[in-house]
């Protein structure tokens, strides 16, 4: 028997599909990436972008088109919207929330497919007792032998307008800590480099369970003494944090900790005051300005990576020109700059769409050109000095391979040794361009230097 399944959407998403993995392999599947020679074809779909739920309706159409000549079962879970699930039931044989993970080979069963035993392998009894986190004890099938993403938190509270998360995937909530650092220690053993801290809202870890859980910070604090007492060389990151939630204790750990990558991703989204309330973001520009210097006074080593969006509904072109400015201001090394397009389930779906699509798309251009000046500066500021990396893998150059500094700027260099792939190697950088530096190998190990 084998299966095929398919990630849309962002990192949470893959994160479940590495969970997902391991419940079918569990039940004996082999994995195909071919869907014709599948016998299980699901989806791990994702309601936020149109793009990803335009392709879950064309597969499921032509999965749905097999079943007059083979027999098929199909599945989808994920971030779901309330009104695609209806739909999706009527499609899919299985229609199932993420946290109803374990549950998967009951489900199968019962549609009658005779499979393995053994279960208890890769589903912990115990987590079908708690129906809201239990789905994290299952050891996930991971993606990379040297790079992880480790969920610590799924829901949100916060309702920005123009996103579907909250009604997608429910309230927060914290995935308790000792798995949380259990499975970090698991792949700090197993030599991993590289760990992502994953969740809608990872620093407001712990606040549903005020008084039983730990807070953002103390989870942060542990995983550095972790990295400390191990003697292992690895980076922690986490994705994505909130401006409101971003406190002096969060950012004075990250200093405190060598494990700690000093790179900070903090999402603005609209640089303009009236925007952030149209968009329910719960900061005003000045608060996330005062958030910046705190972060550039005590970790001034550290990258800045930022999420913005252009075009939202109302937003005037002056209210774009402060976008502009703050990203001028806050210099940013990295910034994903998406044109506004309303979202099916979110608030502002109700709104007027009002900024033509080639405004949208200019404004986009603008911010793009902004960014390649301020992050081209500070790459220049790279050249002639050794940078520790963690190499990735081959790059699109040919002959070259590609990989990442601590604060995650992309680094390529001329080399065909695969061998170094998953490892940290020392490179010294030559030349910069605007989201990019290339460099030569200067060998293992380096001292690390601050970018
Ligand atoms: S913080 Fe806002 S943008 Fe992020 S998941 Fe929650 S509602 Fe969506």
């Amino acid at each position: 028997m084998k299966y095929c399944l398919l990630h849309l959407g962002c990192q949470m998403n893959q994160s479940d599909a590495e969970r997902v993995r391991t419940v079918i392999e569990g039940l004996g599947y082999d994995r195909t990436d071919d869907e014709r020679d599948a016998d299980l074809l699901g989806i791990v779909a994702c309601s936020v972008r149109q793009r990803a739920i335009d392709k879950a309706y064309a597969r499921i159409r032509l999965w749905n088109s097999w079943k007059s000549v083979k027999s098929l079962l199909t599945f989808v879970t994920g971030c779901v919207l309330p009104a695609d699930r209806e739909k999706f039931l009527t499609l899919f044989d299985l229609v199932f929330d993420i946290t109803e993970a374990p549950q998967l080979p009951d489900m199968i069963r019962q549609y009658g497919v005779v499979t393995g035993v053994g279960m208890d392998t890769v589903i912990p009894r115990d987590s079908l007792q708690d129906a809201a986190t239990g789905y994290w004890r299952i050891r996930p099938s991971y993606s990379s032998g040297f790079e992880a993403y480790v969920p610590i938190q799924n829901g949100c509270d916060k309702f920005c307008t123009f996103c579907a998360v909250p009604y997608t995937r429910g309230p927060e909530v914290s995935r308790p800590s000792e798995e949380i650092l259990r499975e970090v220690a698991g792949l700090v053993e197993n030599g991993y480099k590289s760990i992502t801290l994953l969740g809608q809202n990872v620093n407001s870890y712990g606040l549903d369970r005020t008084g039983q859980e730990i807070s953002f910070a103390g989870l942060l604090r542990m995983i550095g003494e972790m990295g400390n007492a191990s003697g292992r060389d690895f980076w922690v990151y986490f994705t994505s944090p909130h401006p409101r939630d971003m406190t002096e204790e969060v950012i004075r750990v990250i200093a405190a900790y060598p494990c700690l990558a000093k790179q900070i991703h903090l999402p603005l989204q609209s640089g303009d005051d009236r925007i952030l309330i149209r968009m329910n973001r719960n900061y005003m520009v000045d608060q996330y300005r005062e958030t910046v210097r705190m972060v550039r006074s005590i970790l001034p080593q550290a990258t800045l990576f930022t999420d913005i969006i252009v075009g939202f509904s109302g937003e005037t072109e002056a209210e774009f020109e402060n976008t502009r400015n703050a990203m001028r201001e806050f210099q940013y090394n990295m910034a994903y700059v998406a044109m506004y397009s309303p979202r099916p389930g979110a608030a502002s779906f109700r709104w007027p769409d009002d900024v033509p699509h080639d405004e949208k798309n200019r404004r986009l251009h603008v911010l793009s050109a902004e960014l390649a000046g301020t992050s081209r500066e500070h790459n220049r500021s790279m050249i002639g000095r050794d940078y520790r990396v963690l190499v990735e893998g081959p790059d699109r150059k040919e002959g070259y391979l590609s990989a990442k500094t601590e604060g995650r700027i992309v680094v390529r260099f001329p080399s065909a040794d695969r061998s170094l792939v998953g490892q940290f190697a020392t490179v010294r950088i030559t030349s910069a361009a605007s989201l990019s530096v290339e460099g030569e190998l200067a060998g293992v190990p380096a001292p690390v230097l601050a970018e």
